[in-house]
Protein backbone atom coordinates (compact mmCIF):
# COMPACT_ATOMS: atom_id res chain seq x y z
CA UNK A 1 0.00 0.00 0.00
CA UNK A 2 1.02 3.70 -0.99
CA UNK A 3 2.17 5.76 1.86
CA UNK A 4 1.13 8.90 -0.59
CA UNK A 5 -2.19 7.19 -1.29
CA UNK A 6 -2.89 7.14 2.35
CA UNK A 7 -1.40 10.69 3.34
CA UNK A 8 -3.07 11.84 0.36
CA UNK A 9 -6.54 10.72 2.15
CA UNK A 10 -5.82 11.70 5.43
CA UNK A 11 -5.55 15.31 3.90
CA UNK A 12 -8.76 15.47 2.06
CA UNK A 13 -10.16 13.77 5.50
CA UNK A 14 -8.59 16.27 7.58
CA UNK A 15 -10.27 19.09 5.23
CA UNK A 16 -13.32 17.65 5.89
CA UNK A 17 -13.20 17.36 9.71
CA UNK A 18 -12.32 21.32 9.32
CA UNK A 19 -15.43 21.97 7.28
CA UNK A 20 -17.44 20.13 9.61
CA UNK A 21 -15.81 21.53 12.37
CA UNK A 22 -16.71 24.94 11.26
CA UNK A 23 -20.43 24.23 10.13
CA UNK A 24 -20.99 22.97 14.08
CA UNK A 25 -19.43 25.97 15.51
CA UNK A 26 -21.62 28.17 13.45
CA UNK A 27 -23.85 30.31 16.31
CA UNK A 28 -27.17 29.64 14.20
CA UNK A 29 -26.33 25.97 14.02
CA UNK A 30 -24.74 25.56 17.87
CA UNK A 31 -28.05 27.32 18.67
CA UNK A 32 -30.12 24.63 16.41
CA UNK A 33 -28.58 21.73 17.56
CA UNK A 34 -28.54 23.06 21.25
CA UNK A 35 -32.10 23.35 21.25
CA UNK A 36 -32.74 20.27 19.43
CA UNK A 37 -30.46 18.42 22.20
CA UNK A 38 -32.76 20.14 25.17
CA UNK A 39 -36.25 18.85 23.17
CA UNK A 40 -34.59 15.30 23.17
CA UNK A 41 -33.94 15.19 26.48
CA UNK A 42 -37.16 16.96 27.73
CA UNK A 43 -38.85 14.20 25.82
CA UNK A 44 -37.11 11.19 26.67
CA UNK A 45 -37.45 12.70 30.80
CA UNK A 46 -41.30 13.05 30.13
CA UNK A 47 -41.12 8.93 28.80
CA UNK A 48 -39.41 8.14 32.34
CA UNK A 49 -41.87 10.93 34.17
CA UNK A 50 -44.54 8.91 32.79
CA UNK A 51 -43.41 5.26 34.03
CA UNK A 52 -42.85 6.57 37.25
CA UNK A 53 -46.20 7.90 37.77
CA UNK A 54 -47.91 4.75 36.39
CA UNK A 55 -45.59 2.97 39.25
CA UNK A 56 -46.59 5.45 41.73
CA UNK A 57 -50.42 5.29 40.78
CA UNK A 58 -50.15 1.42 41.06
CA UNK A 59 -48.35 1.56 44.62
CA UNK A 60 -51.61 3.86 45.50
CA UNK A 61 -54.00 1.57 44.42
CA UNK A 62 -52.34 -1.23 46.17
CA UNK A 63 -52.29 0.79 49.40
CA UNK A 64 -56.09 2.02 49.15
CA UNK A 65 -57.01 -1.22 48.51
CA UNK A 66 -55.46 -2.68 51.73
CA UNK A 67 -55.78 0.65 53.52
CA UNK A 68 -59.99 -0.75 52.75
CA UNK A 69 -59.49 -4.10 53.81
CA UNK A 70 -58.08 -2.61 57.03
CA UNK A 71 -60.76 -0.54 57.75
CA UNK A 72 -63.30 -3.31 57.00
CA UNK A 73 -61.52 -5.46 59.43
CA UNK A 74 -61.23 -2.80 62.29
CA UNK A 75 -65.58 -1.95 61.75
CA UNK A 76 -66.11 -5.90 62.12
CA UNK A 77 -63.92 -5.84 65.12
CA UNK A 78 -65.57 -2.91 66.72
CA UNK A 79 -69.15 -4.49 66.24
CA UNK A 80 -67.72 -7.76 68.02
CA UNK A 81 -66.60 -6.51 70.64
CA UNK A 82 -70.07 -5.92 72.54
CA UNK A 83 -71.00 -9.13 72.28
CA UNK A 84 -67.53 -10.46 73.78
CA UNK A 85 -68.55 -11.82 77.31
CA UNK A 86 -65.98 -13.20 79.08
CA UNK A 87 -63.19 -10.67 80.66
CA UNK A 88 -60.45 -12.84 78.27
CA UNK A 89 -62.42 -12.63 75.17
CA UNK A 90 -62.90 -8.78 75.39
CA UNK A 91 -58.94 -8.17 76.51
CA UNK A 92 -58.25 -9.95 73.01
CA UNK A 93 -60.45 -8.22 71.05
CA UNK A 94 -59.01 -4.47 72.28
CA UNK A 95 -55.68 -5.86 71.36
CA UNK A 96 -56.67 -6.35 68.24
CA UNK A 97 -58.98 -3.31 67.50
CA UNK A 98 -55.57 -1.42 69.03
CA UNK A 99 -53.44 -3.37 66.59
CA UNK A 100 -55.43 -3.05 63.33
CA UNK A 101 -55.93 0.79 64.14
CA UNK A 102 -51.62 0.58 64.42
CA UNK A 103 -51.61 -0.74 60.97
CA UNK A 104 -54.15 2.00 59.71
CA UNK A 105 -52.34 4.59 60.86
CA UNK A 106 -49.00 2.89 59.07
CA UNK A 107 -50.59 2.62 56.16
CA UNK A 108 -51.92 6.51 55.99
CA UNK A 109 -48.54 7.41 56.69
CA UNK A 110 -47.09 5.91 53.32
CA UNK A 111 -50.66 6.54 51.57
CA UNK A 112 -49.41 10.32 52.25
CA UNK A 113 -45.75 9.56 51.25
CA UNK A 114 -46.90 7.86 47.67
CA UNK A 115 -49.02 11.04 47.90
CA UNK A 116 -46.34 13.82 48.35
CA UNK A 117 -44.19 12.15 45.88
CA UNK A 118 -47.40 12.48 43.00
CA UNK A 119 -47.31 15.59 43.68
CA UNK A 120 -43.66 16.50 43.11
CA UNK A 121 -43.62 14.35 40.18
CA UNK A 122 -46.45 16.26 38.75
CA UNK A 123 -44.39 19.57 39.30
CA UNK A 124 -41.51 18.06 37.77
CA UNK A 125 -43.33 16.93 34.53
CA UNK A 126 -45.06 20.49 34.46
CA UNK A 127 -41.35 22.06 34.52
CA UNK A 128 -39.98 19.52 32.16
CA UNK A 129 -43.23 20.00 29.71
CA UNK A 130 -42.43 23.87 29.76
CA UNK A 131 -39.09 23.18 28.98
CA UNK A 132 -39.34 21.06 26.21
CA UNK A 133 -42.11 23.61 24.72
CA UNK A 134 -39.80 26.48 24.62
CA UNK A 135 -36.93 23.85 23.39
CA UNK A 136 -39.28 22.92 20.66
CA UNK A 137 -40.37 26.85 19.77
CA UNK A 138 -36.58 26.89 19.90
CA UNK A 139 -35.94 24.48 17.29
CA UNK A 140 -38.78 26.19 15.31
CA UNK A 141 -37.36 29.53 15.00
CA UNK A 142 -33.84 28.90 14.64
CA UNK A 143 -34.49 26.08 11.95
CA UNK A 144 -34.68 28.42 9.39
CA UNK A 145 -31.17 30.01 9.91
CA UNK A 146 -29.48 26.12 10.49
CA UNK A 147 -31.09 24.74 6.97
CA UNK A 148 -29.51 28.04 5.17
CA UNK A 149 -25.95 27.12 6.54
CA UNK A 150 -26.33 23.70 5.76
CA UNK A 151 -27.19 24.55 2.15
CA UNK A 152 -24.20 26.98 2.17
CA UNK A 153 -21.50 24.06 3.29
CA UNK A 154 -23.03 21.08 1.51
CA UNK A 155 -21.39 21.48 -2.22
CA UNK A 156 -18.53 21.87 -0.59
CA UNK A 157 -19.01 18.79 1.93
CA UNK A 158 -20.25 16.62 -1.11
CA UNK A 159 -17.44 17.72 -3.31
CA UNK A 160 -15.00 16.60 -0.30
CA UNK A 161 -16.76 12.91 0.10
CA UNK A 162 -16.40 12.40 -3.48
CA UNK A 163 -12.97 13.08 -3.70
CA UNK A 164 -12.39 11.01 -0.36
CA UNK A 165 -14.40 8.03 -1.66
CA UNK A 166 -11.74 8.38 -5.06
CA UNK A 167 -8.90 8.39 -2.79
CA UNK A 168 -10.03 5.62 -0.74
CA UNK A 169 -10.21 3.39 -4.01
CA UNK A 170 -6.04 3.92 -3.90
CA UNK A 171 -5.80 2.52 -0.53
CA UNK A 172 -7.12 -1.04 0.94
CA UNK A 173 -9.87 -1.55 2.54
CA UNK A 174 -8.38 -2.70 5.66
CA UNK A 175 -6.34 0.62 6.04
CA UNK A 176 -9.64 2.89 5.49
CA UNK A 177 -11.36 0.59 8.41
CA UNK A 178 -8.39 1.29 10.35
CA UNK A 179 -8.44 4.26 9.91
CA UNK A 180 -11.98 5.18 10.69
CA UNK A 181 -11.52 3.26 13.81
CA UNK A 182 -8.41 5.25 14.91
CA UNK A 183 -10.41 8.31 14.16
CA UNK A 184 -13.41 7.07 16.16
CA UNK A 185 -11.30 6.59 19.22
CA UNK A 186 -10.01 10.36 18.41
CA UNK A 187 -6.54 9.48 17.61
CA UNK A 188 -6.08 12.11 14.98
CA UNK A 189 -4.22 12.42 12.83
CA UNK A 190 -3.86 8.88 12.60
CA UNK A 191 -0.77 9.01 10.21
CA UNK A 192 2.00 10.69 11.97
CA UNK A 193 5.54 11.34 11.39
CA UNK A 194 8.11 9.95 13.73
CA UNK A 195 9.34 12.53 15.84
CA UNK A 196 13.27 11.82 16.64
CA UNK A 197 12.91 8.36 17.48
CA UNK A 198 9.14 9.05 18.84
CA UNK A 199 5.67 8.29 17.52
CA UNK A 200 4.68 11.68 16.24
CA UNK A 201 0.97 11.32 17.56
CA UNK A 202 1.14 9.91 21.82
CA UNK A 203 5.63 10.54 21.79
CA UNK A 204 6.17 7.20 23.13
CA UNK A 205 9.49 6.00 22.00
CA UNK A 206 9.72 3.10 19.95
CA UNK A 207 11.41 0.12 20.46
CA UNK A 208 14.78 -0.86 17.94
CA UNK A 209 12.48 -3.51 16.58
CA UNK A 210 9.87 -0.87 15.63
CA UNK A 211 12.38 1.51 13.68
CA UNK A 212 14.07 -1.41 12.27
CA UNK A 213 10.80 -2.31 10.56
CA UNK A 214 10.63 1.48 9.55
CA UNK A 215 14.32 0.66 7.78
CA UNK A 216 12.39 -1.73 5.53
CA UNK A 217 8.56 -0.37 5.31
CA UNK A 218 7.21 3.00 4.70
CA UNK A 219 5.54 2.55 7.41
CA UNK A 220 4.89 0.93 11.20
CA UNK A 221 1.82 0.80 13.87
CA UNK A 222 2.68 2.25 16.96
CA UNK A 223 2.35 -0.45 20.15
CA UNK A 224 1.52 2.44 22.14
CA UNK A 225 -1.25 4.27 20.77
CA UNK A 226 -2.37 2.23 17.70
CA UNK A 227 -1.10 5.20 15.29
CA UNK A 228 0.05 4.58 11.68
CA UNK A 229 4.02 6.72 12.34
CA UNK A 230 5.78 7.04 8.83
CA UNK A 231 8.90 8.75 8.57
CA UNK A 232 8.44 12.38 8.02
ZN1 LIG B 1 1.80 6.40 19.38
Amino acid sequence: MELSSMLAYQEIDKERSKLESEFMQTECVREYNAAKKTLQSATEQVVSQNAAAGELVKQMQTLIAEYDALEKELKEAESALPEVEDLDGAEFFSRNVQKLLQQLKTLAGEINKVSTKIVELNQAHAATMAAGKNAKQKVASTKEAYMAEREKVMPAVEALKKKLEEAAKSCSEKFIAEYQRLKQAKKTPVLVPLSGYNCGGCFMELSGDALTVLDNSPYVICPNCGRIVYRG
